[in-house]
């Protein structure tokens, strides 16, 4: 007899409805809803008072993560960075996989599996990403790994060593249209940010707030652009990741109006903190170094619009934790571009905090529902990366991945009470009023009233299906 849990007394809420509703788990699948009074069960959850929703879906991770230049990594390993995950409420993370110069991508694929799978807390899924001199033996290889599950791509139009030039974007998306996959793009015009960051050292303008200068907004605008004709030209619909400027949404909301299939991503730190946050700060301000970059405070409320109208579609972290610190047990992080702005490892923690972060500024704040939050924290994602209907929803044969959310906690965010291993937090201080109760992956409860029951190496690869590009 597979183990039996019931969900009592909370209410359930999708995209499309709230009722109230027990749920029963049998094994690792939920296989009711409805009035519990009469199943049995091993274990009771409780969930008075709470809302009952699927485990978040963040398809934008970076743990474990190597530099392009192999000088430094991530401060999180698959074990701090999806313990993290499960303690805000995540309970699937898609990351990357990227090979070495002198690594097959098939290769580097299954190592980063092995890593993964001895380490990850909750389930997990790979979008590899496609070198710059990739041809047609690479996108055999990529084509391979597609029918093992990894059936979105990654594509970087910025950052040296990574950055694909317009005949990789042509082919490989030529390739995803054949494929059914999903392309994605980091779009930022390299070019034009490699010659503003050029200028800024010619003129001695070395300091960490000036990462800001070198990422302009319409080296993003540019990018999203060429991406998405491109894509039209060889059929393919688009993902793009971490959208961070107005111009760039402006952009994605033009070839929506012609029903073309282009989808966005925003992240917590372009809606929730700015460039005057740091413009002032010394070295501290890499902690905010990210690109594209945490830009000026009036192009949030555009970012907001964006996501209210459904232009911008899912909510990602880009999680990519680097420490302020140097501790002896990691490579080079924050500190090596002390004073010297291209030498700051890119990226920001915050897979831990997205769930609250969003429901307190966006629902409590009134700038949508909850039928909303959870479309973009859980549903949209999961249909988009082929994990539907085994993830994101709460519904007879999905996976028992369940959130039990307290929408009257009185929770204040710290580095101090987060499990990244990133010694800061930039939403430090805010006070949310939701919070996780308990998190469950798969039927096991994983956290619980804020104690961790998860052995590492219980999350499983998911081998994802064909992108739903339905809206
Ligand atoms: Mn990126
Ligand atoms: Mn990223």
């Amino acid at each position: 007899m597979p183990k039996r849990t019931l969900i009592r007394g909370g209410e359930v809420v999708t995209p499309t409805d709230r009722f109230r509703a027990d749920v029963l788990i049998e094994g690792e699948r939920i296989t009711a809803l409805g009035d519990g009074a009469q199943w049995d069960a091993d274990t009771i959850v409780d969930a008075a008072g709470c809302l009952v929703m699927p485990g978040g879906v963040d398809t934008h991770t970076h743990l474990e993560h190597m530099s392009a230049n192999g000088l430094t990594r991530t401060a999180d390993d698959f074990h701090s960075g999806t313990v993290s995950a499960a303690f805000g409420g995540t309970t699937t993370i898609v990351d990357f996989v990227r090979a070495r110069p002198d690594q097959g991508m098939y290769d580097a694929f299954q190592r980063r599996l092995e890593s993964a799978e001895a380490q990850c807390v909750v389930d997990f899924g790979f979008h590899p990403i496609v070198p710059p001199t990739a041809g047609d033996a690479t996108f055999d290889e990529l084509a391979r790994l597609a029918r093992e599950g990894a059936t979105s791509w990654k594509f970087f139009m910025s950052y040296p060593g990574t950055m694909v030039d317009d005949r990789v974007l042509i082919q490989g998306f030529r390739r995803c249209a054949e494929e059914g996959v999903l392309p994605m793009v980091h779009a930022e015009n390299g070019t034009l940010v490699a010659d503003a960051t050029q200028r800024l050292l010619s003129d001695n303008q070395t300091a960490e707030h000036q990462h800001h200068a070198a990422h302009s907004h319409v080296a993003e605008r540019e990018a999203v652009h060429r991406a998405v004709t491109i894509a039209e030209s060889v059929g393919s619909p688009l993902f793009v990741v971490h959208v961070s400027s107005r111009l760039a949404a402006e952009e994605i909301a033009r070839h929506q109006a012609r029903d073309f299939a282009v989808f966005g991503e925003t992240c917590p730190q372009y809606l929730l903190t700015s460039y005057e946050d740091y413009a002032g700060l010394g070295f501290e301000a890499a902690a905010y170094v990210c690109s594209p970059p945490i830009r000026e405070r009036a192009n949030q409320e555009d970012l907001w619009h964006a996501l209210q109208t459904g232009v911008i579609s899912t909510l990602g972290t880009d999680h990519a934790a680097f420490t302020l610190s140097q501790p002896d047990d990691l490579p080079p992080q924050k500190p090596q571009g002390r004073g010297y702005f291209p030498k700051i490892p890119n990226g920001v923690p915050g897979v831990e905090d997205r769930l609250m972060v969003i429901w307190e500024a966006g629902v409590v704040g009134g700038r949508f529902d909850v039928h909303r939050f959870v479309d973009l924290v859980a549903t949209r994602p999961a249909k988009l990366f082929g994990l539907y209907p085994r993830k994101g929803t709460l519904t007879p044969g999905s996976d028992a991945d369940v959130l039990v959310w307290d929408p009257a906690a009185d929770h204040t965010i710290t580095a101090a009470g987060h499990h990244t291993r990133a010694d800061y937090n930039l939403y430090e201080g805010m006070r949310v009023s939701g919070r996780p109760r308990h998190v469950l992956s798969r039927g096991d409860i994983v956290v619980s009233d804020g104690e961790l029951h998860a052995p590492a190496g219980r999350g499983r690869y998911l081998a994802r299906a064909t992108s739903d590009t339905s809206r």
